[in-house]
This record gives structure tokens, sequence and C-alpha cells, in this order.
């Protein structure tokens, strides 16, 4: 199938010129987000209600195959509520991936919770079931039906795999650990819509899960996030959360200090218009990484990613490995020589175990994080990136020369 349908319209921030700059990830539009906003304008649905923040939920929701969609301002917002709704408190401990952007984290902290970063597995770069069995086992200790770290005493109360790139985490062991432990499971799945583990949605394998609409994601509202769930009481805990927990439509009563995290109807309409094309980006996004992985497998210095049998990846972001002892460079300096060609790309994130902004989180050896943190690049995977900015991107990625 086509990698890029045309976009209606005239230009999108993906294409410009094909011998001009190539964006790393950048929205693709179309006619239908002109029309589903220019809807709103005339019907004056603009703000915190409307029928398509109900639409988009309803949308997003059905295809995860989840109960209830709750949308908010971000995917940052989401897993803030998300932590909250599952019900972890002040200084209780959440397993977190530690190579992962930095929100997870954050929302963590914004509970009073704190982050025990658990290392990746090298293969698919997610959070490793293993070590987190390893701590949960060993650095743990269940006492009167709860399961505390020993060397803090604080109480364990959730994991929070965050499915990396597209890719989705190995749930399975991590799913029964959870049930073992009686831990609640968050995915963050913001970079993972449409991604699939052994068959089952991505999102809708543990407790709750959250999504990102901001613009660089898969599908973008311009901004916005999910939080996804079966629970009835929950999803309407989550909303009343984000709706400044107000407990009557008439009476501004308040029994609760709430948040105001709803989506707007332009943003939801935004989404909507998105949502409708997700497997038309899927279909472009997993071609772009097929393209990088054949023909890049052979490149001396670069190592592209697999998936996993059990997987079937939404490739957000096709990224590689730059290994430095054979090509000369390293990430760093690649992703500068690439930038003077006007090909944009990006190292992954600083692993949050070693994040000043996280210091005092429980802190754990990940090598395996560190070691992907160094040599990782993110390559432009725009839904509109055309063949030929693809082939120049192939092209100098092949040329690499100290
Ligand atoms: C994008 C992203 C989020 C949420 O980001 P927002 O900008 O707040 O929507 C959360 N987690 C991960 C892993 C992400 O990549």
């Amino acid at each position: 199938m086509g990698i890029a349908p045309t976009p209606i319209i005239s230009d999108t921030s993906a294409r410009g010129q094909e011998d001009g700059p190539i964006p790393l990830t950048a929205p693709t539009l179309h006619e239908q987000e002109w029309r589903y906003l220019k809807e709103c304008l005339e019907t004056g649905w603009v703000s915190s209600v409307g029928p398509f923040v109900d639409r988009f939920e309803q949308m997003v929701a059905g295809r995860l195959g989840a109960a209830y969609g709750v949308a908010t301002v971000n995917g940052t917002a989401a897993l803030h509520i998300a932590l909250l709704v599952a019900g972890v408190q002040p200084d209780e401990i959440v397993l977190v991936s530690s190579l992962s952007f930095i929100a997870p984290a954050n929302a963590i902290r914004y509970v009073g919770a704190w982050p025990l970063f658990i290392d990746a597995e090298r293969r698919y770069w997610q959070m490793d079931p293993q070590r987190a069995q390893d701590v949960l086992e060993r650095a743990c200790r269940w006492r009167r039906g709860a399961l505390y770290h020993t060397r803090t005493g604080r109480r364990v109360r959730a994991i929070l795999p965050v499915h990396l790139l597209g890719h989705p985490c190995d749930m399975e062991p991590l799913l029964a650990q959870a049930r073992k432990y009686g831990l609640v499971v968050i995915e963050d799945a913001a970079e993972s819509l449409g991604a699939r583990y052994q068959d089952q949605m991505v999102g809708h394998l543990g407790d709750l899960g959250c999504l990102s609409f901001n613009g660089n994601k898969t599908v973008t509202a311009g901004g916005g996030g999910m939080i996804l769930t079966d629970q009835a009481a929950w999803a309407e805990r989550a909303r009343y959360l984000t709706t400044q927990a107000k407990d009557d439509p008439i009476e501004s009563s308040h029994h609760e200090v709430g948040y105001n995290y709803r989506l707007s109807n332009l943003h939801a309409a935004l989404g909507c218009a998105q949502v409708e094309r997700l497997d038309e980006s899927l279909a472009a996004k997993r071609q772009i990484a097929r393209r990088y992985a054949q023909a890049l497998a052979s490149t001396p210095g670069l190592t592209v990613p697999s998936e996993a049998p059990w997987a079937f990846s939404a490739w957000w972001m096709t990224t590689v490995l730059v290994n430095e002892a054979v090509s000369g460079m390293d990430s760093r300096a690649l992703h500068r020589r690439l930038q003077t060609l006007g090909i944009e790309t990006r190292p992954l994130w600083q692993p949050l175990h070693r994040s000043p902004a996280h210091r005092r989180g429980v802190s754990m050896d990940c090598p395996v994080a560190e070691d992907l943190a160094r040599k990782a690049l993110c390559l432009p995977s725009s839904v509109g990136l055309t063949d030929s900015q693809q082939a120049r991107v192939i092209e100098a990625l092949q040329r690499m020369r100290p």
C-alpha cells in the first residue's frame, strides 16, 4: 500500500520541498481535520465540553476494546489521573521503565509517590520483566497483605510499563507479577497506539492505559491524552478528578481538590479526524520501519530494531543503534552530521535513573538502558514521509564516514 496519502492541505509541515528539511515526526493533516474544526466553530462548541469529546473517547476506547475512555489535556495529565484513580498514595513506590520519556516518572512524583526504575531488556528495549521480578522478589518483602520495598520501607503499589517507540512491552510476565503481589498495572501507551501484544491491543492489557495525542504522536489532537479502563467506577472517578471534582452541575461545590484536565472540543475534533485514519497511519509507520530495516540491516555500524514474535509494533519512531567502534562516529556525531544535511534525528532520552530531576527516586542499576541511550538515534518517521525523503535519509546513513 502507498506510504503517504496525498494531503489535501496545500502543504503540511511533514512535507515541504523534496530537498528541504526532513522533520523527525511531523503531523500529516487532511481535509477532514478542517471540516471537523469548522464544525466546532460553526456550532460554538469550542471548549471543554462538546460532541467531539464524547466521540473521540468512544472511538479510541472502542478501537482498543476498553469499556471507557476519559480524554485529558495531555498524556502526562492522563498518567497523573490514572495514578490517582489507581489509589497510589504519597510515599509509595511505582515500578517504571528507566528508558522512557520523563512524563511517567514526573506523574509518579505528582502524586507524591516514588519511581523505582527498571532496566530495559536488550532485544526490544522495553521494561525487562526479569529485572522487575528480581526487584519484587529480592528487594521487597510481603507483610500484612502488602508488598514493601525492604530498604526504604515504602509500599510498592503499581507497575507502570512504558511501551517504547511503538513496540509493546512483554506484558504477560509483568501482569503475572502484578497479580501475585496485588499491584495495579498502568500502561503508558503514549507512543504505541495501535500496537498489539499477542493480538491484544496495547493500552488495554493492564488495569489502566494512558495515551497521548501530542503533535509528534501517531495520532495527534494538537495536544491531548486519554485514560482507558474497563472499570466504571475508575472511569467515573477519572472524569470527576479531571473536571475540578465538581459535585453538582448547578451548585459549585467540591468535595476534593480536582484538576482542570479536560480536553477541549476543538482538540477532540482534530483527534477524531486523525483516529479515522489510524489504520493508514499505522501502515505508513510500519512501511517506513520496514524500509529502514531492509536498507540499513547490512550497513556497518548500525543495528536496526526488531519486532518480537508476539508483537505487532506501531513503529512510532524507527530508532537505530550506532556502534561507534565500527562506524567511527557516535550517535551524537551522526545526529550533527545529519543535521547539516537537513535531516532531523534525535538521540533517545537520558535514562530516568540518571535524571537529576529524579535523583531521589529509588535507584537501580540500569546498564542496558544506559547503553541503548548512548547508541540510539531516532530517524525521521512522519506518517507523511515520502519515498524520496526516506531514500535521502537512507543514503546519508549508508554513506556515513567519520
Ligand atoms: C508523549 C509521551 C507521553 C505524554 O506526553 P504529553 O506531551 O503529555 O501528551 C507520556 N509518555 C511517553 C512515553 C510519551 O512518549
